[in-house]
């Protein structure tokens, strides 16, 4: 296996310089490290400092990459950490077995998905990853071990869940699957003018369909802001037979575009177009799983169309009452900016708890969003943008953020100190040095 010599995040800001030390065995001992702190990295796919330990030692966790135990009847499977959605969907697919939860992308190791606690299209049925996982060990850098689960070990459970590695390392897990008759999605696209019509459509959608999302145009205003496509859909019936598994992206990014690629044309274009692209307001479809869920895995490294100073994705919840104001309000602020985005979701969370002392998702409404990186001017939208979301008692996803304030972290996530004494004495992260300095 091959692995990264110096391992960047996703969205290539900010940079760091690490030692890496790659992990080869679940029983192995943790590396001897003289007087440098250490974090477990699974493949990169946080956006921001949550999965980098500047100056310091990551540990690469892709070589914990054995199936230890799959219950086909049950649909139980146990897996080291660095094993990925990707390979486990290719494992449990002909068995009739889908993912619980999935993110954005399949390219996420299991460690990963717990460490972020991540949502997926279900999060208003479903909950989000750590709502299934039934058990995993954490290894201490003082060598013990922790079986932790629901019932044994409970508040090493909760830390590890969302705990942004820095509890331990996870270095195998066991969660529960899904039952599916086949590899097709029941799919309805809905078009929308406006933001109060997404919210009509979501209440309504979240009844009926187990996967729900929406794409933004965050370049509409006026009449037309927050207009944009919902994505709805359920796994399809028994009378489709087909289990074909999903294949390897299509395309690849061969280098980074230059900085000027993305400018305000090119957003502006980008989004008309694929907001004219469906002419019907309602458009039913037999979809695969993959394009469904994993729209983004067909080009591979295709963080590098943002060039190389990289981008931020900013994700933000606000709880439910009062939030088509507050995201209306952030909506007409990234329109006026002319920083538009070609990644804007939004999707409501549902009230399934998050087992995570640190998790990310509450009852609200999500928005996701991309934002090429312009230096001062985008640090300033930004900024512009968490008064809003603060202001209306929301607050933004760790593993998106590369910026976010101490105040804004402390203030939002009140379990913080607790979860602090949780922490291994020899882990640590940039993240975790950046948002817990004092104010
Ligand atoms: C295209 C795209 C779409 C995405 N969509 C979503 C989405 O819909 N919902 C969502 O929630 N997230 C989403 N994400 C974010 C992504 O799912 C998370 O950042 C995920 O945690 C990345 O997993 P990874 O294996 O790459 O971990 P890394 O990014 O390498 O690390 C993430 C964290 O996990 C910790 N960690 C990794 N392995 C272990 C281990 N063995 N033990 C302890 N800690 C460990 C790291 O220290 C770090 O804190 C998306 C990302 C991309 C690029």
């Amino acid at each position: 296996m091959k692995f990264p010599s110096q391992p960047e995040c996703w969205g290539r800001y900010p940079r760091a310089t690490h030692t890496v030390r790659p992990l080869a065995w679940r029983t192995d001992p943790l590396p001897e490290i003289n007087g440098q702190t250490v974090l477990p990295f699974g493949l990169g796919r946080s956006y921001g400092d949550s999965c980098l330990n500047d100056g310091n030692v990551l540990l690469l966790t892709r070589g914990l990459n054995h199936v230890l135990e799959f219950d086909t009847q049950n649909g139980l499977i146990r897996c080291e950490a660095g094993v990925t959605l990707d390979e486990v969907l290719r494992l449990i697919l002909p068995q009739k077995w889908f993912l619980p939860i999935t993110p954005g992308t399949k390219f996420v190791t299991v460690g990963g998905a717990i460490a972020n606690d991540v949502h997926g299209k279900n999060h208003h049925s479903a909950g989000t990853f750590g709502c299934h996982v039934t058990q995993f060990e954490l290894l201490r850098s003082d060598g013990t071990r922790l079986l932790c689960s629901p019932t044994g070990n409970r508040d090493w459970f909760a830390a590890t869940i969302g705990g942004l590695g820095l509890t331990g390392l996870i270095t195998w897990a066991e969660f529960r699957l899904r039952r599916v008759d086949n590899s097709m999605i029941e799919m309805e696209s809905v078009k929308f003018g406006n933001l109060d019509e997404f919210f009509e459509v979501s209440a309504e959608s979240d009844r009926d369909f187990e996967y729900t999302v929406a794409w933004l145009d965050c370049t509409a205003s006026g009449d037309a802001l927050g207009r944009g496509i919902f994505m709805r859909g359920n796994h399809a019936g028994p009378e489709i037979k087909t289990f074909e598994p999903h294949r390897p992206p299509r395309v690849h990014v061969p280098c980074d575009l230059p900085n000027f690629a993305m400018n305000h044309f090119t957003l502006r274009t980008f989004n008309a177009l694929y907001y004219a692209r469906q002419r019907k307001r309602r458009v039913r479809r037999l979809v695969h799983y993959d394009p469904f869920f994993y729209p983004l895995d067909a080009a591979a490294e295709w963080n590098r169309i943002y060039g190389r100073r990289g981008f931020f994705q900013y994700q933000f919840v606000i709880p439910s009452e009062g939030n088509h104001h507050a995201v209306r309000r952030v909506l007409a602020g990234i329109a006026a900016s002319g920083q538009g985005s070609f990644l804007g979701v939004l999707k409501t969370f549902g009230a399934v708890k998050s087992p995570g002392l640190l998790s990310f998702p509450q009852p609200g409404v999500t928005l996701a969003l991309d934002f090429p990186n312009f230096g001062g001017a985008t640090f300033s939208l930004l900024d512009e943008l968490d008064r809003i979301v603060l202001d209306a008692g929301g607050r933004l996803y760790p593993a998106k953020d590369a910026r976010m304030s101490p105040a804004a972290f402390q203030s939002r996530y009140p379990g913080w100190p607790e979860f602090a004494r949780k922490i291994d004495p020899k882990f640590s992260s940039s993240f975790w040095r950046r948002v817990t300095v004092a104010n």
